[in-house]
């Protein structure tokens, strides 16, 4: 038989948009001291419509920029590769074929395109690069910046701007009154890290994160003591949601992500991560 304390907190979750994988896990969100959050597809909705297209210098104008990065993001299923398809389209460009395509983990991705190599990256690759982003860009601030490469050059960048949930916001509100600590963890760049962490009002955040380091990040805090909850997405977040005392995974995200997690959001609804820990520590008052 199930115990009732169970069939009721799973009949309340399922109302609050908690797919419950891990019961375990569930119960023990009640203990939870930090919750760390991905930002893309997290705390904000992925919509990233380009918003720039940029180059550098002659060897390519801002179509064909457009061309060739769409070229290699046609393998993606990343929201920047959904923003740079869907306005590649909208300018009336037939997407070229590219082969020899892979990954660059929490980079960016290649593949080449017409016998050229192009590979659209993230700050996580260019650092090496030491490409500046001009000044007038610098200030809008707000944008995800793709720097795309044609034979190891780099020929200009194309900016997507994405939109925070609505319910983030108040999703963080609830953390705090109730005394736990938020982090925001990003693979994209500071300045957007910075905005979207001061908008919502979290604790911190920490930009140009790979895979390994997000994992690490949690480690790092549980040694500290920490009881750490993860939330996120993507395939980028399945070590850290495994590594993670609670593993919440975002309903509209990838598989990977969903089959790592404890919980997933099946609203996609950050708002019921405060659902879970105010439930938590409701069902177990009434129990002890
Ligand atoms: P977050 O950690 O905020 O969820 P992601 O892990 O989804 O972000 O992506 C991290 C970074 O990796 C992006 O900001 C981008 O720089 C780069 N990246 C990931 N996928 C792609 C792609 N398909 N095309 C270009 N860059 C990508
Ligand atoms: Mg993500």
């Amino acid at each position: 038989a199930i115990p009732l304390v169970v069939a009721i907190s799973t009949a309340v979750s399922a109302k609050n948009g908690l797919l419950i994988r891990n019961r375990t896990a569930f119960e023990n969100s009640r203990n939870i001291t930090t919750i760390i959050f991905d930002k893309t597809g997290t705390l904000t909705q992925g919509s990233h419509a380009v918003a720039q297209v940029v180059v550098f210098g002659q060897t390519v104008d801002e179509r064909e920029l457009l061309r060739l990065a769409a070229g290699v993001e046609q393998h993606s299923e990343h929201y920047i590769a959904q923003g740079i398809l869907k306005k590649a389209k909208a300018e009336g460009i037939v997407v070229p074929a590219s082969e020899s395509f892979h990954y660059l983990p929490g980079k960016g991705l290649e593949g080449t395109v017409e016998n050229h190599d192009v590979k659209v990256v993230g700050p996580n690759y260019i650092k090496e690069f030491n490409v500046q982003v001009p000044q007038s860009q610098a200030e809008e601030g707000v944008e995800t910046v793709v720097y795309v490469l044609v034979d190891g050059q780099v020929a200009g960048y194309i900016t997507l701007r994405d939109q925070i949930r609505p319910e983030s916001a108040g999703a963080i509100r609830v953390l705090k009154e109730n005394g736990i600590k938020n982090l925001l963890l990003t693979g994209d760049n500071e300045r957007v890290a910075k905005s979207v962490s001061d908008k919502l009002g979290m604790d911190g955040y920490l930009a140009n994160v790979l895979p390994h380091q997000k994992q690490e990040k949690v480690k790092e805090l549980q040694q500290q003591g920490e009881f750490v909850a993860m939330t996120g997405d993507g395939v980028n977040d399945a070590p850290a949601l495994a590594q993670a005392d609670v593993g919440i995974a975002v309903g509209s995200g990838t598989d990977v992500a969903a089959e790592t997690a404890d919980i997933i959001l099946v609203n996609s609804n950050p708002q019921d991560i405060a659902s879970l820990i105010l439930f938590g520590k409701a069902t177990y008052r009434k129990m002890i």
